[in-house]
């Protein structure tokens, strides 16, 4: 069975789609977004060793050329991550579906499904397709949170034991999108209509920007015109925390202001959008 990079497992989680579910984060991710508050999940750990000797609890250690995370020995304290030049962790678990499968077994009777995130979860669709068959055996829901670089109807089978997408839509406009994420959108929004018509769009998610009324406004049409009254949509404040120097220069320190956000949930409704959530 496939295997994938494991960079944290929340067995609880009340904000990751409906219910309490099993949140799963995997490593590397194709966007490099301006306000990525987790951007040690981008890139895969390249085994320098750099980070070896900054941490304070022996957790780490060089074994045939590559870095080893012990998680018992291991503080959380980040000294590693901020060590990295490289925008990843050495605090990363290859785990197969089937070692996975074992872990939500332990909470199955408290929750009521995964979602799995990232980085981005569809860098490893052979990975998904293995751990969701074996969630639904189960009997539990199998959701995804991804940024849409890869298109959904080319993994045919992952879809049908897959019971939605969370998407983000990180901006509409291409060049502003280029510029936000390094990455292209075309493929996003060919998602959007895609997992809206095949009833796989569980919800819509904006990231509300402090001072870019217009590329927001402009975001929030375009998703509209497409959704209308048949997806939830969410609108996600700006919050500075965790983003890198890159992102404070372009979005300012502060989070995006209550009269943005207001501003943007009426115009969403005044869109015919009727699911609206503000987080
Ligand atoms: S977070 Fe990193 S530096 Fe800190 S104890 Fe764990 S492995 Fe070591
Ligand atoms: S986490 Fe970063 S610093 Fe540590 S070994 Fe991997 S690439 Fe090097």
């Amino acid at each position: 069975m496939a295997q994938a990079p494991i960079n944290k497992i929340i067995n609880f989680s009340s904000v990751d789609g409906p219910g309490n579910r099993m949140a799963i984060f995997l490593q590397t991710c194709p966007f490099s977004c301006w306000y990525c508050h987790n951007p040690e999940t981008i890139k895969a750990c390249i085994h320098c060793g750099d980070c070896v000797l900054t941490c304070p609890s022996d957790a780490l250690h060089m074994i045939d050329g590559k870095v080893v995370w012990d998680e018992d020995k291991c503080t959380q304290c980040d000294t590693c991550i901020r060590t990295c030049k490289y925008s990843s962790t050495p605090k990363i678990l290859e785990m197969s579906a089937e070692s996975l499968i074992k872990r939500v077994r332990e909470v199955k009777p408290f929750i009521k499904g995964v979602t799995v995130s990232g980085g981005e979860c569809m860098n490893h669709p052979d990975f998904l397709l293995d751990f969701f068959t074996l969630v639904k055996a189960e009997g539990l829901g199998t959701l995804l949170d991804s940024n849409g670089f890869r298109r959904f109807a080319d993994y045919p089978k992952l879809m049908e034991v897959c019971d939605g997408v969370m998407l983000d839509v990180k901006a509409s406009d291409p060049a502003f999108h280029q510029e936000l994420t390094k990455a292209d959108n075309s493929m996003v929004l060919l998602n959007l209509e895609q997992l809206l018509n095949t009833h796989k769009l569980q919800e819509v998610r904006i990231v509300i920007l402090p001072n870019k009324p217009d590329e927001n406004e402009r975001t929030i049409r375009y998703v509209a015109s497409i959704i209308q009254d048949k997806a939830p949509l969410k609108l996600l404040r700006y919050r500075p925390f965790g983003v890198r120097d890159e992102g404070l220069k372009e979005l300012g320190m502060g989070n995006t202001s209550l009269e943005e956000m207001n501003r943007c949930l009426d115009l969403a409704k005044s869109l015919n959008v009727k699911d609206i959530e503000i987080k």
